[in-house]
């Protein structure tokens, strides 16, 4: 049969589970980083809108594309099958590469600037999976995350930005001046 190139959100989330799965990554350990992101400013979020979020985002083409791409570059890398100078550039994690950064950026930015400035944040601090990510990938010859590391970081700020827009929704729905707003408009 002939292999497919489109595929349904439904196939897309599941095929990007499993690569992270593969690459050691669940989808609690990134709903951990965007729960603690947004914990910050909320009282009222869950761990479950988090979880809701990540698998939202894990279902969209464009997610589909870079997650699926910068973890085959990774596994590539680990099996020896890129050539140099690219190869001690991507094994060794370079810091002024930045096309990995690249990935993470437009990744987050399907959720705007707020998406972006999220993913800073993650990408300076490197909370939870994220610094684990980037320690194991820069200590073991045998391992890379030079493009996980930041899709993993731009899943969760893209994940954290939904759940403040959700949060922020909800806020505008119970401010009293709503209902007036919506009678003016009916008059
Ligand atoms: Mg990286």
């Amino acid at each position: 049969m002939k292999a497919r190139n489109l595929f349904n959100r439904d196939e897309m989330l599941k095929m990007n589970i499993q690569t992270l799965k593969e690459r050691g990554v669940s989808v609690e350990d990134i709903a951990e980083v965007a729960y603690q992101q947004q914990a910050k400013w909320s009282k009222d979020i869950s761990m479950k809108a988090c979880i809701d979020s990540v698998e939202k985002i894990l279902s969209l083409r464009d997610t589909f594309h870079l997650l699926q791409l910068g973890a085959e570059i990774d596994r590539l890398t680990e099996e020896n099958l890129i050539r140099e100078p690219l190869r001690e550039i991507l094994n060794s994690d370079l810091g002024m590469f930045g096309i990995d950064e690249l990935f993470g950026l437009e990744l987050a930015g399907l959720y705007g600037t707020i998406g972006k400035t999220n993913f800073g944040d993650i990408d300076v601090n490197k909370p939870l999976i994220v610094g684990r990510l980037n320690s194991d990938g820069k200590a073991e010859k045998t391992m890379c995350h030079t493009f996980l590391d930041d899709i993993v970081g731009a899943i969760a700020a893209a994940a954290s930005t939904r759940v403040a827009q959700i949060v922020n929704e909800n806020e505008a729905l119970r401010e009293p001046g709503y209902r007036h707003i919506q009678f003016k408009f009916d008059e």
